[in-house]
């Protein structure tokens, strides 16, 4: 058995372990902008929503106005129309000033029935209004918390994430550089996985059987050998179950 390849095995599977949890942190935090910013998308879109509605009642309550006023000077032009009706000097004319008369209390009663309709949607729309805001200000509440929830964490997996670049600097520097580039060969090929642990004859990454006389070399430790299935840099499971 060849110690030192053994010792330099031992590195290589520490090596892979530490680059594989790495990827994974730094796959998670590559999503937490995307996550933050989805949050706020959410809560935007709501918050328009919400605007809107508001937008819309405060339009129903401008033409309640409007028709306030309206019944205002109709209700004028009846009072100068009934005080006038006095100085008429013909029938004819008093029959008309009459038919007027009645036209704009026609007119004046159609408008407040069309208010009395706009007062019940003022009504329902403040009602709702109410509602959406209260539902506006707990889902800003909640996706604030949320925000701040993956921010914390990512705080988190980026110390931890620190950590392990440490910890795979230790190990690259004492791996012979002849590995160093063999492991950073078979890493790009490998798609991030460089080595593979094998284990009753099975390669662990790719499960392919390695042929019995290549499993004895294996685990006889002299020279290195690499799955004949994933070309991956094969190592005895059992060697990093033993103490350090
Ligand atoms: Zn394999």
């Amino acid at each position: 058995m060849d110690e030192k390849l053994k010792a330099n095995l031992k590195l290589l599977a520490q090596l892979q372990f530490t680059d594989t949890e790495r990827a994974a942190i730094e796959k998670k935090l590559a999503g937490v902008e995307e996550s933050i910013a989805a949050l706020g998308a959410r809560l935007a879109a709501f918050e328009q929503q919400v605007a809107q509605e508001r937008e819309q009642l405060d339009s129903v309550k401008k033409h309640y106005r409007a028709s306030e006023s309206e019944v205002q000077s109709i209700e004028n032009s009846i009072v100068k129309s009934d005080d006038k009706l006095g100085a008429v000097k013909t029938n004819k004319e008093y029959q008309s000033m009459l038919k007027g008369i009645d036209d704009l209390k026609v007119k004046k009663g159609l408008i407040e029935d069309s208010m009395i309709e706009m007062l019940d949607q003022i009504a329902d729309a403040d009602r709702q209004a109410a509602i959406l805001k209260a539902d506006l200000a707990d889902m800003r509440r909640e996706i604030e918390y949320k925000q701040a929830d993956i921010r914390k964490e990512a705080e988190e997996q980026r110390l931890e994430l620190e950590d392990l670049n440490e910890e795979r600097d230790s190990i690259w520097a004492r791996l012979d550089p002849k590995l160093q580039k063999m492991y950073a060969r078979a890493k790009h090929q490998g798609r991030g996985i460089a080595v593979a642990a094998v284990e009753n004859a099975i390669c662990l990454v790719c499960r392919v059987n390695i042929p019995p006389q290549a499993y004895i070399e294996l685990l006889r430790i002299n020279s290195l050998s690499m799955c004949p299935s994933c070309q991956r840099i094969m190592y005895p499971k059992a060697i990093t179950e033993e103490d350090v």
